[in-house]
Parts: structure tokens; C-alpha cells; sequence
């Protein structure tokens, strides 16, 4: 959606293909972060960006065995917005279709499905797709993947991938938010378990880290259980978790990490997910795919309109500006990963992390994860045109 945004505001014909009605999903994460705050600076939308509903903070913390631990200090971030918002995403989706819905050379196809791709010889040339009145073909000068991580596009395209894997998976579900809760509270560390929990006014969104594979035998031990387990982890949710009835409750959120070897053929290139699949950890994958979205603008936009083809040099600049970023935070994902696996196992033995234990003592280094997590690696920053037709 951004980068179709960004395209069209460069007056670039841009056809957004989406295969849901609408954005009302619930298994994408709701971070806002600052760098994406300094992008709608950029492109003059704070002001209206910040009028759509959500929760600002300005440090995270997490809960491990009942004490407190402050993670990240987003204060510091030299940005027009230093703080991360929490804004359920279909929101944030529906803001930036409004404002690429400004522009003529923009339009946005919903229950469009995509299942292959048009070829002429060893050229993609487009993309077919189901629509609820039948078939679709849709033929461009260059296909973006951004389906995400169990992208149609890449596998049609026979791009290689490069599983790291991921020992985790997530199970997702809601639970009522009554309000003498506690406020927002992104992590519980409990007896080695892993609750989440996402604060969306009338109700919690919970994210609960398992081992990967894990639900069948969660399912095994039964509902009671699994609801033990969550009291124990989460007290104050005690009362509330005969809202969980049955499975069908509960979502199971396959985590991967994953990247492609190229991103790109003749005529075609994935970014975000679909390109390097991002773990939860962190909360950081929003912000991935947003950077290489306003990557894609800033390098393909002049080539797209000046050139019959986009070369695959400048395919390949993308990729190559794009990788450095996603390798170093997908690597930081696997440690972090690795450590949640080990201390899910080890937690109440060994109580608080050492960075954790450093970071309580010395608050300078709490802007390190907020660095990582707010801003990322190396920014983009807006410098693709307005050109209206
Ligand atoms: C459980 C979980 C929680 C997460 N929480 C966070 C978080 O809090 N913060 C964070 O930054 N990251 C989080 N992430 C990672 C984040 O969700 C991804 O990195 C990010 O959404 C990638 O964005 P994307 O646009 O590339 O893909 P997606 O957000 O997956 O979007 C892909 C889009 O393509 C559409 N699509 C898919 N297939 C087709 C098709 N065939 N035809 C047409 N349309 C199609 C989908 O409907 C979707 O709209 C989380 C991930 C998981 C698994």
C-alpha cells in the first residue's frame, strides 16, 4: 500500500492488487514506529496521520517473574514523532489508501487474488488474479511483489528462498480489557512462558509464544490447561479466560525468517515479507517493510516513467541498499530468538537477562533497542516526488 502511495504520488499508474475485502486482519502487528512518525512528516501528513486513533509510548517495558524492566527509551530519537504508536493496522492501511486515493494515476483492487504471473519468454509481464466477477489479468511495466510472507508471487516467479527458520510460533487471540487494568504492557516473562499483550481499548490482543509446532500438543493438554497456564503467566487476566470457549478462539500464527536469495527477475521485484520474511521479535517487520517501500519509490519512480523497461541494475540497487538493514536485524532476531527459546526453558532460574540487568542500571543503553526497534538500520527517508497529473 505504501509503496503503491508513493508511486502514484509520483505519478506513476500504479494498480494495488489485495485478495481480502478489507484490512481487517489481525495477524500483522500494530506498530507505528518513530521513523514511520518521521515519513508521514515528510510527506507533509503528520498532522492528519495523528488525528486517526491510537496509543503513543514513549519507552517500552516488559514484566519478567513480576518485576518491571524498562527496554527501550524512545525519547532520545532524533525525529519529528520520537514515540511508537499502536495503531491496529487496518487503520494505518485504510489512512494511507485515502491518501493515495488523492491521486488519479492510483487505484486499489480488493478481493483480487493473485495466483500466477504473465510471461512473455523470460519477461514478467504481469499477473493474473480471481476476482468475485471472474478471472483478472492485469499487465505492467514491473510487478512489486508485497504479499507478504507466504508470498504467491515470489514462489511463481521461482525466486530462491533462504529459510533461517524460527523455533517459536505464535497463538493469537483476544481477551476483554476492563479498565482498572494495568496499562499497556507489551511483555510478560512468566515461569518460562511468553505472553504478549496489545492494548486496543475494549480488549487485549495476546500473543502467546510457543514452541514451533507446539499447538498440537497444547491442544492435547486441553483448554483448561492452556487457560492455567495463562493465569499463571498473566494474573490479572484470571478472570476473564472462560472468554477462550473453544480452539476455533485461537489463531495460530506461523512464525518464519526467511530471505531471498534475489529479489528480482526481469520485470518484477519483492520487498518486504515477501522478501525477507521478519519474526515477530521485536516488533520490527512494519518498519522493514515500510523502509523498503520508500526505497522502491525513491529508485524506481524515474525509471518507470522515463524508461519502456526498469533494468535490472536498478533492481538489483534496491536490493542491494535493502539487504544490509534486513540482515542485520533478522540476525539480531535469531539471537534474540535463541535466547527466548533457551530462557522459556531456563526462566525461572534465571530470572532477568544481563542486558536487561544493565539497562535497569544504566538508562543510556536503554536507547539502543530503541534505535534498533524505532528507527532501524540505516532510514529512509522520503525523496520521491508529488507530481500530479
Ligand atoms: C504474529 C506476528 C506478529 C507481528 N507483530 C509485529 C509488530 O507488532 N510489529 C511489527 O513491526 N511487525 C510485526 N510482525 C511482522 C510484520 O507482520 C511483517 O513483517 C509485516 O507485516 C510485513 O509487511 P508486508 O507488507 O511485507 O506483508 P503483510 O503485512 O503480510 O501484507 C501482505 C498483504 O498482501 C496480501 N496478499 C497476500 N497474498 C496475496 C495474493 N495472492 N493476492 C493479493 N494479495 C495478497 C495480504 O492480504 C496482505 O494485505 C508480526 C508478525 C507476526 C507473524
Amino acid at each position: 500500500m505504501m509503496t503503491g502511495f508513493l508511486l502514484a504520488r509520483a505519478g506513476i499508474d500504479v494498480i494495488v492488487l489485495e485478495k481480502h475485502k478489507d484490512f481487517f486482519r489481525d495477524f500483522r502487528g500494530d506498530t507505528i514506529h518513530p521513523s514511520t512518525f518521521q515519513l508521514m512528516h515528510e510527506l507533509g501528513l503528520l498532522e492528519d496521520f495523528l488525528r486517526v486513533p491510537h496509543q503513543e509510548v514513549s519507552s517500552l517495558s516488559a514484566i519478567f517473574n513480576g518485576h518491571e524492566v524498562h527496554l527501550a527509551d524512545f525519547s532520545h530519537l532524533k525525529v519529528a514523532r520520537p514515540v511508537i504508536g499502536l495503531m491496529p493496522q487496518w487503520d494505518f492501511l485504510n489512512f494511507i489508501a485515502g491518501q493515495a486515493a488523492r491521486y488519479k494515476s492510483f487505484s486499489l483492487i480488493r478481493q483480487a487474488d493473485v495466483t500466477g504471473l504473465l510471461m512473455n519468454h523470460d519477461k514478467i509481464t504481469g499477473v493474473t488474479a480471481t476476482t468475485p466477477d471472474g478471472p483478472l489479468k492485469v499487465f505492467a511495466k514491473l510487478v512489486i511483489g508485497t504479499d507478504g510472507r507466504q508470498s504467491t508471487v515470489r514462489t511463481a516467479a521461482d525466486l530462491t528462498v533462504i529459510e533461517t527458520g524460527a523455533p517459536i510460533d505464535v497463538l493469537w487471540f483476544r481477551l476483554s480489557r476492563h479498565p482498572d487494568d494495568p496499562g499497556q504492557i507489551l511483555g510478560n516473562f512468566s515461569k518460562g512462558r511468553i505472553l504478549i499483550l496489545l492494548d486496543r481499548s475494549a480488549y487485549w490482543q495476546c500473543g502467546y509464544v510457543i514452541d514451533k509446532d507446539g499447538y498440537d500438543r497444547i491442544k492435547e493438554e486441553g483448554l483448561n490447561k492452556f487457560r492455567t497456564d495463562l493465569a499463571e503467566t498473566s494474573p490479572f487476566l484470571k478472570d476473564r479466560l472462560l472468554e477462550l470457549t473453544d480452539w476455533t478462539d485461537i489463531q495460530l500464527l506461523s512464525v518464519k525468517i526467511d530471505h531471498l536469495h534475489t529479489w528480482y527477475r526481469e520485470g518484477l521485484i519483492c520487498i518486504g515479507d515477501a522478501a525477507h520474511a521478519m519474526s515477530p521479535v521485536g516488533g520490527v517487520g512494519i518498519n522493514l517493510a515500510i523502509q523498503d517501500a520508500v526505497a522502491a519509490a525513491n529508485l524506481l519512480w524515474r525509471p518507470l516513467r522515463d524508461q519502456p523497461d526498469v533494468p535490472l541494475t536498478v533492481l538489483a540497487r534496491l536490493q542491494i541498499r535493502r539487504t544490509f538493514p534486513t540482515r542485520i536485524i533478522q540476525a539480531l532476531q535469531v539471537r534474540i530468538q535463541q535466547g527466548i527459546n533457551h530462557r522459556r526453558k531456563t526462566l525461572e532460574k534465571t530470572g532477568v537477562p544481563l542486558f536487561m540487568r544493565l539497562a535497569e542500571r544504566y538508562p543510556f543503553l536503554r536507547r539502543i533497542p530503541a534505535r534498533l526497534v524505532g528507527i532501524g538500520v540505516r532510514p529512509e527517508h522520503i525523496h520521491s516526488p508529488e507530481i500530479r497529473n
